[in-house]
């Protein structure tokens, strides 16, 4: 029975990725959500559902568009793999509980983020408040968590706003993304105010590393990602994580 949940969970995350993916891809640049269906970037030609279908149509083509052979940008294909991934890892370490749906929450915005961030260097504003409605709800069931978490969330937030103002005002130009701001803000509500520090330092020694490795000179970093990222190894290796 179990194995059934867990294929459930992992198709389940396969479906949400790609429309996360095309999320991150869609809102950055305006278009509804409802329509068009999907096409390809090159050539137009609309998608068929049966090349469409989450992780399989990418191998299948072998990256590659059906009709003009153009490469299809591989990011789609890491969120669908990596959110079906978390969402299996996450439910075999903590079943259905609160701490799961957290993760879910964490992962869904992860998804879209990934995309807009990586190639738009944009973080959506709709995703982090859908985020943390989800989470505000989540957390009221944690009854003896929830005012910590509901502050640790507020105080993350404005920590990372007042950091923010610094960086603006030493370095005379945007240090930090207002999307981060808002995105420490919702993780500080997911783990709590000590968890999330911790999160932060393994989210900066990531960026430094993609930093280095990307050798990017002056442009953005994507910050994002990487938080979320920060966020959900904590979640998942300091399974107490709900201390003060
Ligand atoms: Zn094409």
């Amino acid at each position: 029975m179990k194995i059934l949940i867990v294929i459930f969970i992992g198709v389940l995350g396969a479906i949400l990725g790609s429309f996360y993916a095309c999320m991150g891809y869609r809102i950055p640049n305006k278009i509804p959500l409802s329509k068009p269906n999907s096409y390809c970037e090159s050539c137009k030609k609309e998608i068929k559902w049966y090349m469409n279908i989450p992780i399989f149509s990418y191998l299948f083509l072998h990256g590659k568009c059906a009709y003009c052979k153009s490469k299809i940008d591989s990011l789609s294909f890491i969120v669908e793999v990596l959110t079906s991934f978390l969402f299996i890892v996450f439910y075999l370490k903590y079943g259905f509980s609160i701490t799961f749906f957290i993760s879910l929450v964490l992962i869904s915005v992860l998804g879209v983020t990934m995309v807009s961030d990586f190639r738009y260097y944009y973080v959506s504003d709709r995703v982090v408040i859908l985020g943390l409605i989800s989470l505000i709800v989540l957390v009221y069931f944690e009854k003896n968590f929830m005012f910590y978490k509901i502050i640790s969330g507020i105080v993350m937030f404005l920590l990372m706003f007042l950091i923010k103002i610094i960086g603006d005002k030493s370095f005379k130009r945007e240090s930090l993304g207002g999307g981060d701001v808002k995105l420490l803000g919702l993780i500080g509500l997911a783990l709590g105010f000590y968890p999330t520090l911790i999160s932060l330092v393994i989210s900066c020694s990531m960026t430094l590393v993609y930093y280095f490795l990307s050798k990017q000179d002056e442009k953005e970093i994507p910050f994002g990602p990487f938080l979320l990222i920060g966020a959900l190894l904590v979640l998942y290796f300091i399974p107490n994580f709900n201390f003060i």
